[in-house]
C-alpha cells in the first residue's frame, strides 16, 4: 500500500497569499480585467486558474494600458518593482495595486540605506541572488549603480579574483530572499575570508518563512522513501527546494502538475512525501496526493 503525506510546511509564503489574496478580492468587486506585471506567482495551473477569473499577466506598463479600459489598475506583485516602474506609472496616468512583499519592500530600504553608507567610500553593494530575476531587478533599481550579483559561491570567487570587487573597501552583503541559507553562509565564509579585515557587513535578508522551510524539509523529505515535488518550472524558490529534495532523497521527483506523475516512481509498499515550493498552492498538493493515491 502507498502511504502518501502532504508537508504542512509546503504553500504559498505571505507575501504571495497576499498578493493573490487582493487580486482575488478586487476581481471578485470588480467582475472583468485585472493586470498584473509580471506573472503574480511562477505557477502555471495557479496562474490559469486566476486568468479564468480575469487576471491578466502584461509585461510591461505599456502593454496593460493597452489592454486595460484605460481605468482599471495594474497589481504589482509581492517581488517588488524598481521606483522607476512607479514614475513611469505615475506619466502614464495608471493605477497601481501595491502587493510588494512588506519583507521585500523592508529588503529594498535596507540596500538603498547601504548605498548611501558605502558610497562615499568607494564601497559596493553585493547581492546573492538569481541574475535576472524580478525580486533582484527591484532591488537593483533601488540605487543608481554600483550593485553587483552573485548567483552561487564560484562567481563570487570570480568577482573577487577578477579584481571587480574591491577587498579594501566597505562591502555590505545582502540575499535575495528565496535564497538557500546554506549558499548563502558559504558565500559569506568566503567573503570574510578574503576581504580586508571589518570590510564586510552581511544582511540577514533571507526571509525567515523560507530558511525555516530549509531544515524542515530536509526531514520531511528524509522520513518518506519517494518526493514528490511540486513547483512551477519558473520558480527560483522551486529550482531551490528541489535540490534541498534531491540530496537528502535522491528518489525526489520534481512535476508541474499531476499529467507529469509516473507509476513506475512508486514500490508497492512505500511512503510518499508530497511538497512543494513558496509558489506552489495548498489545493494542487492536495490534487497530487489524491492522484498518487489512484494509481494503486
Ligand atoms: S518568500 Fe518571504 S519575502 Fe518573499 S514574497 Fe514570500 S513572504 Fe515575502
Amino acid at each position: 500500500m502507498i502511504r502518501v503525506e502532504i508537508d504542512g510546511n509546503s504553500g504559498f509564503c505571505a507575501g504571495v497569499i497576499r498578493a493573490i489574496g487582493t487580486a482575488e478580492k478586487y476581481l471578485g468587486a470588480h467582475p472583468g480585467k485585472l493586470c498584473s506585471l509580471g506573472a503574480i506567482v511562477h505557477n502555471e495551473e495557479e496562474l490559469s486558474r486566476l486568468h479564468s477569473m480575469g487576471l491578466v499577466t502584461v509585461d510591461s506598463l505599456e502593454e496593460a494600458a493597452s489592454v486595460g479600459s484605460g481605468d482599471d489598475p495594474v497589481l504589482i506583485r509581492a517581488h517588488g518593482e524598481p521606483p522607476k516602474v512607479y514614475r513611469q506609472a505615475e506619466e502614464m496616468g495608471l493605477r497601481l495595486i501595491d502587493c510588494t512583499c512588506p519583507v521585500v519592500l523592508r529588503l529594498q530600504k535596507a540596500i538603498k540605506d547601504a548605498y548611501y553608507r558605502v558610497s562615499p567610500e568607494h564601497g559596493s553593494i553585493l547581492i546573492f541572488g538569481k541574475i535576472g530575476h524580478p525580486e533582484v531587478l527591484g532591488l537593483i533599481g533601488q540605487v543608481p549603480s554600483g550593485v553587483d550579483v552573485v548567483q552561487d559561491l564560484a562567481q563570487t570567487i570570480d568577482l573577487v579574483s577578477s579584481g571587480r570587487l574591491r577587498t579594501d573597501s566597505p562591502v555590505e552583503l545582502f540575499s535575495q530572499t528565496t535564497m538557500s541559507p546554506v549558499e548563502y553562509g558559504r558565500v559569506s565564509s568566503y567573503l570574510e575570508s578574503v576581504l580586508d579585515p571589518g570590510v564586510l557587513v552581511v544582511h540577514d535578508s533571507i526571509c525567515s518563512q523560507v530558511a525555516g522551510r530549509h531544515r524542515l524539509l530536509s526531514e520531511f523529505a528524509a522520513s518518506h522513501d519517494v518526493v514528490v515535488f511540486v513547483a512551477g518550472s519558473t520558480s527560483s524558490n522551486g529550482k531551490v527546494l528541489f535540490d534541498l529534495c534531491k540530496r537528502t532523497n535522491p528518489r525526489s521527483y520534481h512535476i508541474n502538475s499531476v499529467s507529469q506523475l509516473s507509476a513506475g516512481w512508486f514500490p508497492p509498499e512505500c511512503s510518499v512525501g508530497v511538497c512543494g515550493a513558496t509558489s506552489t498552492p495548498k489545493w494542487l498538493l492536495e490534487d497530487v496526493a489524491r492522484a498518487i493515491e489512484n494509481l494503486q
